[in-house]
Parts: C-alpha cells; structure tokens; sequence
C-alpha cells in the first residue's frame, strides 16, 4: 500500500505556486487571515497557514477580534478588509459567535476574494463546474491528493462519506467534473459498509474517529481520510482505523499528515491563482495593474515609516 502522504504534494503545489508568482513581476499578493475570539484550534490553523503563505513567497495579515464583538462592529471591519484593495484573498475562520450572522459574512465576501470558496458566487461555479471558482480548500485538496499520486479518477466509483458544504458536497462536484462516478453518504445511508465496498475510491469525511475500517474497503481500493478527530488516548486520528489497512487498500492518507498538510497549500495557491487571473487578465488591464502594485509599494513604504 502507499501512503499519500500530504508533504509530498505541498511540495508540488509549492512549485506551481512560486511559478505562478514569477509571473506577477515582483508583486506579492496578500491574505487576510480573519479571526473573531482565540479558540486554540483556530490559533493553530492561524499559524499554520501564516507559515505556509510566508513560505510560497507571499504575505498575510492576521486580523483578530474579540470573541465579544458586536455584529455591527465586526461587519464594518469585515467590509473594510473587504474593500481594502492592498488585500488579495481572505480567509475568515468559521465557525463565527452565535452573536454574529455567518450567512451575512458568507454573502458579504467578495468572490475574488474568498480563498475557502465559501460565498454563494464560486459555491454555484464549483456547482456549475467552471474552472474561475474556487472550491473549499479541503475539498480540492483531496484531488490535489490523488493527482499528485498520478491515481486515476476518470471512470471510477468514488463514494464519500459525508454531505457537508465545506468538504463531501463540493468534492462530489469536483469528482464529476473529473469523470468519476459518485456517491454520496450520510447519517441516513443504509448499508453503508456495502455502499462503501463498491468504491476504487473512498473518501471518508464523517468527522467520527474510526468509524470506518479496512472491512469497508473494496480490495485495491483507494482510502481517502479527511477526518481530523482526537481519540480516546488525545491523539489525532483520522475517521478510518488504520490496523488492517495495508492487506486492502492500495493507497491510503494518513492522520494526520495526509488531506490537511494539503489544505493550507491549496488555500496558498487560491491566493496565487486569484492574483494572476484577476490582476493580469482582468478588464482593467496591464497598465491599471502596474498603478495597482506602485500605490501597494506606497502604501506600504508609509505603514513602515509610522
Ligand atoms: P460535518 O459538517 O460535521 O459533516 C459530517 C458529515 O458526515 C455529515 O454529512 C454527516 O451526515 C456525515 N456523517 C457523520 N456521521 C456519520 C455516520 N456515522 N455515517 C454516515 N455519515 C455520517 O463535518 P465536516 O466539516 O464536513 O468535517 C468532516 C471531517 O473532516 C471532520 O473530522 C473535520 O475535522 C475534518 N476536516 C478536515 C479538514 C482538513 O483540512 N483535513 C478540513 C475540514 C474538515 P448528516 O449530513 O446526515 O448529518
């Protein structure tokens, strides 16, 4: 069996990333990274994608408010982060507060803008299966995955366990549009073990450590786990039990070190890949462009100077 391993595909995606930048003549697109409160796991994610971002060449600026925030006060720094032209992609932390409409920040989020894919505009082109969309990360990290590993798609039975927005729905759309034939599965699934052993491809995302095992598994079958959970002893797993794995499937992604070392690399080519198309391609053209990145300098050259 082989494990995918998520380094060795960030390392890839790195590649077309620093690629794609060289094409920016010097300019370094910027994220803003949007977090209301300090729960630890989103403290962690923070730095990670801080890290992964500063490493493919690029910039981010983390913006931080307090759990208590009013609604109002958080929209109107959201809109301004929205509008501020010397920010390229945005990510905003999610779960939000009770206190504070998450639907309104999904539908307030500029397209361009929306690294995760989370605002209706690039939810309906990953729908349509357009190319210009950007598509949750995770969702197409897990075809980063199985690109990566030159594992064929087209033709083939993916199943995924899991209907959630943010990772089985948009990966269903995303399969299709690479020709596999899929299923979904949810909490009402009957058989779901014999369901799962019709799958070359399996894609666990249940967010339930363990649940499945190498008995769900078709011989020779692909194993996807997208599932982060903690299991009994505090340790990270994933939502396959790996013992038994290595007799039955052909390749598998570990927990952790598979689909989540991937995600913040796809996040960090979605703030690449805006900036080329938008800035390079857009109406506005080359010259508009060119005035784009002096008054960024400037701007810049001045926050340093105060
Ligand atoms: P979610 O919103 O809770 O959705 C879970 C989905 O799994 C639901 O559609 C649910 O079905 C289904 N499900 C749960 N238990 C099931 C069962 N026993 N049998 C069949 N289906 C079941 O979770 P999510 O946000 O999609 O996340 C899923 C997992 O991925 C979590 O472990 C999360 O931590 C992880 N994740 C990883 C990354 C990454 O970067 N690797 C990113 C995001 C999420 P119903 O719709 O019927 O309730």
């Amino acid at each position: 069996m082989i494990t995918l391993k998520g380094a060795e595909v960030s390392a890839k995606i790195k590649e077309q990333v620093l690629s794609m930048n060289q094409e920016l003549n010097g300019y370094v697109p910027t994220a803003a990274i949007v977090r209301i409160g300090e729960r630890p796991d989103d403290l962690s994610y923070e730095r990670n994608v801080m890290k992964r971002i500063a490493a493919y060449g690029m910039e981010a600026k983390s913006f931080a408010y307090p759990a208590d925030i009013s609604e109002e006060e958080f929209f109107a720094e959201f809109q301004k982060i929205n509008d501020d032209e010397t920010i390229d992609g945005i990510l905003l932390f999610r779960p939000l507060p009770k206190h504070i409409n998450e639907k309104r920040a999904e539908a307030m989020i500029r397209p361009e803008k929306d690294l995760d894919g989370i605002c209706a505009v690039n939810t309906a082109k990953v729908f349509a299966g357009e190319k210009d969309g950007f598509a949750p990360c995770t969702a197409e990290a897990v075809i980063e995955v199985l690109k990566a590993f030159d594992l064929p798609i087209v033709g083939k039975r993916a199943v995924i366990v899991g209907r959630s927005m943010v990772v089985g729905r948009p990966l269903s759309m995303l399969m299709l549009k690479e020709n596999a034939t899929v299923t979904i599965c949810h909490t009402k699934t009957e058989d779901l073990k014999a369901v799962c052993q019709e799958a070359d491809i399996l894609v666990a995302a249940a967010g339930k450590a363990k649940m499945l095992d190498a008995s769900f598994l078709k011989e020779g079958a692909v194993l996807i786990d997208v599932g982060i959970n903690v299991d009994e002893n505090g340790k990270l797993c994933g939502d396959v039990l790996w013992d038994g794995l290595e007799e039955k499937a052909s390749a598998a992604t570990p927990v952790p070190g598979g689909v989540g070392a991937v995600t913040t690399a796809v996040l960090a080519k979605h703030l690449a890949q805006d900036r080329k198309s938008t800035r390079l391609n857009s109406s506005h053209g080359y010259i508009s462009y060119a005035v784009f990145c002096l008054k960024k300098k400037k701007k810049k050259k001045k926050g340093r100077a105060r």
